[in-house]
């Protein structure tokens, strides 16, 4: 009996892995399978219009295309994978959305929508898509709700794109659209590299969502090589250091996985990044009551990003669990005003969504006894 069931499991697994997502091929490897499958070319861009801009949820969906092409593809383990939201809360504002996604059973990831009112001149809302690239991160910040549920796996592309087009649907049937997408979900997306590129490549391409590629962010915690890597990829994003301390002692105390990289380094990297791409790389800087948020603090902080250029973005952190608080609103005021004085650029994120724990990783870690 248990000889049967090993079988049918390695099948499954192996019928799994055989499997490729729509949502993962590229624009010209949807040429190349088209092709494949004596069509014309055509048909690739049919294939494309359809999945990135009518959220088809399986291939019957797929009208555009001859119901022979779509056995074909079937036949051929190609699948439309949909993500299943199980849970959804709306700031009192409105202005921001999480939502609980479920791609399978080991992978529930969070997503979270902000809208800003929109500007004199534009009609529709700045809406931005703030996508997660892991489930847990292994990179464990003391302060972080999802650094504190372990690593558990990376997401695939096609899990990345989804999230992002959830949201463009559910915008859609507003009248409104995704303006701007921030890797400031769950995980480190460095971490992730391939992944996290090919979903940057699928939701920029033209053929395929057509995002602008400089309205997207990636923060990462300052993975060099991945940071190395990206400023030699032809791609317009921007970059965003996560800080935290301006030395390597009390960074440490935060980010215990800083290890290898100094603070020195991670300067230098968005040195580089700077000089080869010619964007400048903002420091993210979440302020934790009574931690690293000192007059002392921000004194040494003004000292080493000095003549920088360096933009920094302090982040008045939202309580998790661990005891860390976010200071009073006139020390976070404070600390901003010694970075001007010490001629660093500094502004203070707006908060968003904090009563909907729109902390990356806070509504999974609420709502998981719930819902499993
Ligand atoms: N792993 C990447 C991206 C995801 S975290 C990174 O660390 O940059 C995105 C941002 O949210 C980071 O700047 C992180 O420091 C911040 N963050 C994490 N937990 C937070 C909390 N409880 N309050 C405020 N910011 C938090
Ligand atoms: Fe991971 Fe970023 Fe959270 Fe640190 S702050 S644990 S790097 S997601």
């Amino acid at each position: 009996m248990s000889c049967i069931r090993v079988i049918f499991s390695e099948e499954y697994n192996k019928k799994i892995s055989n499997m490729t997502d729509l949502y993962r091929v590229l624009p010209e490897e949807m040429d190349d399978l088209v092709i494949k499958l004596g069509q014309p070319r055509y048909r690739a861009d049919q294939l494309l219009q359809a999945l990135y801009h009518e959220s088809p949820k399986k291939m019957s969906d797929l009208h555009q295309i001859p119901s022979a092409m779509r056995d074909a593809l079937v036949k051929d383990g190609y699948t439309i994978g949909s993500e299943d939201e199980v849970h959804r809360v709306v700031s009192e504002d409105g202005h921001t959305t999480k939502l609980l996604l479920k791609f399978d059973e080991k992978t529930l990831i969070e997503t979270v929508l902000m809208q800003y009112s929109p500007t004199q001149d534009k009609t529709h809302p700045r809406s931005t898509v703030c996508v997660s690239t892991q489930v847990g991160c292994p990179m464990g910040c003391v302060f972080c709700a999802t650094g504190q549920m372990g690593f558990e796996k990376n997401l695939k592309a096609e899990e990345i794109v989804s999230q992002v087009l959830h949201f463009a649907n559910i915008l859609r049937q507003r009248g409104e659209h995704v303006t701007n997408l921030v890797f400031m979900g769950m995980g480190e997306p460095l971490a992730n590299y391939d992944e996290t590129i090919r979903a940057i490549k699928l939701l920029t391409h033209p053929r395929a969502f057509g995002l602008g590629q400089r309205s997207i962010t990636i923060s990462t915690v300052g993975v060099i090589p991945g940071m190395d890597r990206l400023a030699d990829e032809n791609i317009q994003v921007k970059l965003a250091i996560s800080l935290h301390a301006p030395n390597d002692e009390l960074r440490k105390k935060l980010v215990p996985t800083a290890g290898p990289h100094s603070v020195g380094d991670l300067i230098a990297a968005a040195k580089r990044y700077f000089k080869k791409t010619g964007r400048r790389v903002t420091f993210e800087y979440a302020l934790i009551d009574g931690i690293n948020d000192s007059t002392k603090v921000a004194l040494e902080l003004a000292y080493i990003l000095k003549g920088n250029g360096a933009h920094v973005n302090l982040i008045p952190m939202n309580p998790t669990a661990g005891g860390f608080k976010r200071p009073e609103r006139k020390r976070v005021l404070a600390f901003q005003q010694i970075l001007r004085n010490g001629d660093v650029n500094c502004t203070v994120r707006v908060e968003k969504g904090a009563e909907i724990s729109a902390a990356c990783g806070q509504l999974r870690t609420d709502m998981i006894e719930k819902i499993r």
